[in-house]
């Protein structure tokens, strides 16, 4: 099978990697990609939000497969293109991807479907925002309706800085706020059949201590000891399963990945968000436990063959990713930094331990940071206690200019397991 791969941060570089390990792909492409990817994949340049650039180099490369890694070609309808030429493509339709791509359509999604999810409106005007925040109270949720990577949704006790955001905000989601650990679950799915992956969770908030501002993510780990052992057949009941159905029923069927940000608060578990792709960094976690090869299973969901497959196998391991991000990200973080010390982990931590490349390329024969969130290292162990020590053994050997990271991913979770 040959497989081209859109997009070029860690999450990619995971999905790339767990299909390079595939014995059924015989050819792997990604486009940009990144340094990492560059030793998994052969990189292609292409305007990944220029579906017809897209379909066109699939076809050039005799595609059997297409995996469209992130959100914003998604929207934009790289999938469509792609499949309007015939070839097989892991990613939904924009149409589809309107459920990550607007707030507002994935609130009226849930509520078709009865998902359970946060009271919310929508807000166009001040005098809106105003009622909207006082009925919730603090502390106050302010989601932009558009895209924005993870970073567009305020948390705040804040009124003035809640109005603020909102006000910024052309079209703004001001929601009830959830209270209560939060479970990031992906669930791979052809339109009609559901299989859901391993839950996994995430630190969005820059700091130690969930201090800080918010980012795309700065680590996760899996599986969740402290979660319910029925947590993911209820999830699949009540959420995953219903809103696949009521994206069929409204003539936008899904089929991708569906990623379910909940929020397991003492009322029972909600919605917070929903994702049109793999999340990162739980990809990194997630596919680093995941014993069925890649390939077989994203070519089901997208020629609509999923119920034909066997269920899928998991390893007992835990996984944990913690990521190393710029200097002064996730404001404007500095890029062009020197990377060393990455042939220290191959050499010493692999394979229970690996990095995975977010923003890195090559500058003649050095590595350098070209992006907010640089590396994403990654490790297995038998426990999370065990992972979490590998992960950090080798992030030590790493060395990045001006770089941060978090030094309590997990940590919790090992100390309670
Ligand atoms: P989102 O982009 O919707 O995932 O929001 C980003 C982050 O903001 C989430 O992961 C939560 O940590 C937080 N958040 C979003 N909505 C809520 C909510 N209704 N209550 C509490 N926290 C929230």
């Amino acid at each position: 099978m040959k497989v081209l791969v859109i997009g070029g941060g860690a999450r990619e570089h995971a999905l790339c990697r767990s299909l390079s390990l595939d014995p059924a792909v015989t050819a792997l492409h990604c486009a940009p990609g990144n340094a990492g990817i560059a030793e998994v994949a052969e990189l292609r340049q292409v305007d990944a939000l220029d579906g017809a650039a897209v379909a066109a180099l699939a076809t050039e490369l005799d595609a059997d497969l297409v995996v469209v890694g992130p959100e914003a070609p998604l929207v934009a309808g790289v999938a469509d293109a792609v499949r309007a030429a015939g070839i097989p493509v892991f990613g939904p339709s924009g149409e589809a991807a309107q459920i990550e791509g607007s707030k507002a359509f994935a609130k009226d999604v849930m509520a078709g479907a009865g998902v359970p999810t946060a009271r919310s409106y929508v807000c166009t005007t001040p005098a809106e925002v105003e009622e909207a925040l006082d009925a919730f109270g603090a502390p106050y949720v302010v989601k932009d309706d558009g895209l924005a990577a993870g970073k567009g949704v305020v948390v705040t006790g804040d009124l003035d800085a809640a109005r603020a955001h909102a006000n910024a905000c052309e079209r703004v989601v001001i929601e009830e706020f959830l209270d209560g650990p939060e479970v990031s679950l992906f669930a791979i799915t052809d339109g009609v059949t559901v299989l859901p992956l391993q839950p996994a969770q995430d630190f969005k908030r820059a700091l130690d201590g969930d201090e800080g501002p918010n980012t795309g993510g700065m680590g996760a780990y899996s599986p969740l000891p402290w979660a319910d052992a029925k947590l993911v057949d209820e999830v699949l009941e009540t959420v995953l399963q219903p809103t696949v159905d009521e994206m069929r029923r409204r003539g936008t069927p899904f089929s991708g990945l569906l990623y379910a940000g909940l929020a397991i608060t003492g009322r029972g578990v909600r919605v917070i968000e929903f994702n049109a792709r793999f999340g990162d960094p739980e990809t990194q976690v997630v596919l680093a436990r995941l014993k069925t090869p890649l390939a077989g299973v994203l070519l089901a969901a997208a020629n609509g063959t999923l119920a034909d497959l066997p269920p899928l196998r998991w390893s007992d391991d835990a996984a944990v990713t913690v990521v190393i991000a710029s200097h002064n990200y996730p404001g404007t973080p500095r890029t062009g930094d020197p990377i060393t010390g990455l042939d220290a982990v191959a050499a010493e931590d692999a394979p229970h331990a690996y990095v995975l490349h977010a923003g890195t390329r090559h500058d003649g024969d050095a590595v350098v940071s070209a992006g907010g969130r640089v590396l994403s290292v990654t490790a297995a162990g038998a426990d999370l206690t065990e992972a979490r020590d590998r992960a950090y053994r080798a992030l030590a050997r790493v060395r990045l200019d001006g770089s941060q990271h978090r030094t309590d991913i997990a940590a919790k979770a090992a100390s309670e397991a």
